[in-house]
């Protein structure tokens, strides 16, 4: 029986994993299938036929066809395109936030709050349909004009992860829509649902309202698809989510053919707790960074560093939290639970393995740990104590709820320990302090393209360029001007005197 949350949705127990253009699903079923799981269970949601080279190659064309249109519609025009998106994904907020905690396993909560994102981003773009502005500048040479314009980029590829199966792709697709772009999704294998459900209910609001085709969608059974589009040149840029390991492979492959790549790779971000902190705010944004989404997100918070003259007490407010939470682990679709499973058996795997090594480096388990005794890849959130911050497994980001909590005695250790690691995403400080607050924002602070004070490390406004530094990749996404990465920049001169001046003042006697 399909299960009631696709059938809100309109899906069923086979479902076509590739959209084609001009309101054409592939019928083909002979390029392997998709099997998405459910987290809680481990039974098969859906299968979903993934797309074969054949139609890659249809979809691409259309791709290119429908560029040629959407690049000279007006861009306050092409907002209207994605205010009816943003407006159409409100309608079916609930449901398909009901699938992306399903399919994922996040918290419904957390569920509709992505699918708040991504309406999020739609209203952003809409306003910068209007603002895609480009500079002038003053010509040297007398008579002349200089300005700068951004064109559409052309073909946007969306390469997204299995931990915010919708939002991501929103954060590109709809800013890419307002710069006149068309973009081609392949969503992560382990929820192409979400996936084919989102691009579902945006392509009808644009049929609805008129609009071209600007969002495709292709799946892949194994990796060779993926990489097809990777090295396809057609594809201008190739922005990929997902861990640093797979996105390094990428980013050559796409510098290879001199394409242009946007990367948003994995975090191990970390929390100062000063002996300023205001614990009321401090801890609670421990847990939540640490244990939502079960500590799968780009953003979780990995480490904390507490001052040393309240580490005790904060250890043991921590515990008293974590046995709190581990009360409310359960099926993320119902709202009471505040954690829901692991996406994978694979993930499983890899924090438990965690945990031995962090054990065998002569780290303490204070709470958690263990997988439950139950179906499903349920896990209890683990605080460790004990390890240095050069620890292997402290410095690898492991995709789980697995906190590292250390010691620190001044400012300047916990901003070293903080930096030292080979990612950059999001960092946070929690004092009272301003002057502590300065230097930890300062050029000499915080060396993350996120950082924040008396907030902590997850949870990003849409309004801010989001991404981070070193091997996070580098790459912005969502707000500030974030939408250059979908442009190209062209900057133009024009002579209205009756004068040619050279460059570099040169005559030629002609
Ligand atoms: P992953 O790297 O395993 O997969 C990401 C995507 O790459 C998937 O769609 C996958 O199918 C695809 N892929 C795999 N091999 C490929 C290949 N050879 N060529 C092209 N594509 C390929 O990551 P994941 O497990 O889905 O997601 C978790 C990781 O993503 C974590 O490291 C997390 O920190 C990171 N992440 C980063 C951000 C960010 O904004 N910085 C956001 C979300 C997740």
């Amino acid at each position: 029986m399909t299960h009631p949350v696709l059938t809100a949705l309109g899906l069923n127990d086979t479902e076509s994993g590739t959209y084609l253009g001009n309101g054409e699903w592939a019928t083909a079923s002979d390029a392997g299938v998709l099997e998405p799981l459910n987290p809680t269970d481990g039974e098969v949601l859906a299968r979903v036929n993934a797309t074969s080279k054949a139609d890659y190659d249809k979809l691409v064309t259309r791709a290119q066809e429908a560029f040629k249109v959407w690049r000279a519609t007006p861009a306050p025009r092409r907002g209207e395109a994605v205010r009816l998106c943003a407006d159409a994904l409100r309608e079916n907020k609930d449901a398909l936030g009901s699938l992306v905690a399903l399919e994922m396993g996040k918290s419904k909560p957390e569920g509709d709050g992505e699918v708040q994102e991504m309406i999020d981003i739609g209203e952003f773009a809409v306003g910068l349909s209007r603002q895609l502005y480009g500079l002038t500048m003053h010509s040297e040479r007398p008579g002349h004009r200089m300005y700068e314009q951004w064109h559409p980029l052309g073909l946007v590829g969306i390469i997204s992860a299995f931990n915010f199966p919708v939002a991501v792709w929103a954060w590109n697709a709809l800013v890419a829509a307002a710069c006149g772009d068309i973009s081609i999704w392949k969503p992560s294998g382990k929820t192409p649902l979400s996936a084919i459900a989102s691009i579902r209910i945006c392509n009808e609001a644009l049929k609805k309202g008129g609009f071209p085709d600007i969002f495709f969608l292709f799946n892949d059974a194994g990796t060779e698809l993926a990489e097809t589009f990777v090295d396809d040149k057609r594809v201008h840029l190739i922005s990929f989510t997902g861990s640093t390991k797979v996105g390094r492979h990428v980013g050559e492959r796409v510098a290879r053919r001199m394409g242009r790549s946007l990367l948003e790779l994995g975090g191990n971000n970390a929390m100062i707790v000063d002996a300023t902190a205001d614990l009321k705010l401090a801890i609670p944004a421990i847990v939540f960074g640490a244990v939502g989404t079960a500590g799968q997100r780009c953003t979780t918070t990995r480490r904390v560093f507490i001052h040393e003259s309240i580490y005790d007490d904060v250890l043991a407010k921590l515990v008293t939290a974590y046995k709190q939470v581990e009360k409310k682990i359960g099926d993320p679709t119902d709202p009471a639970n505040l954690m829901g499973p692991l996406n994978s058996q694979e993930g499983v795997q890899a924090y438990l393995a965690a945990i031995e090594k962090a054990k065998a480096a002569g780290g303490k388990v204070e709470t958690g740990g263990e997988k439950l005794d139950r179906k499903g890849n349920f896990v209890l959130p683990a605080l460790i104590t004990g390890l240095s911050n050069d620890a292997e497994v402290v410095q690898t980001e492991t995709f789980a709820p697995i906190l590292y909590v250390m010691k620190f005695k001044d400012l300047d250790e916990a901003l070293r320990m903080q930096n030292d690691v080979p990612q950059g995403l999001s960092s946070a400080i929690f004092t009272e302090s301003l002057k502590a607050s300065e230097q930890f924002l300062s050029a000499w602070g915080s060396d993350c393209g996120i950082a924040n004070v008396n907030i902590g490390t997850s949870g990003a406004e849409i309004g801010g360029a989001f991404g981070g530094e070193k091997e996070t990749g580098g790459g912005r996404e969502s707000g500030s001007d974030a939408w250059r990465a979908y442009m190209r920049r062209q900057t133009n001169t024009i002579n209205y005197s009756d004068e040619l001046p050279l460059a570099q003042g040169i005559k030629f006697d002609l």
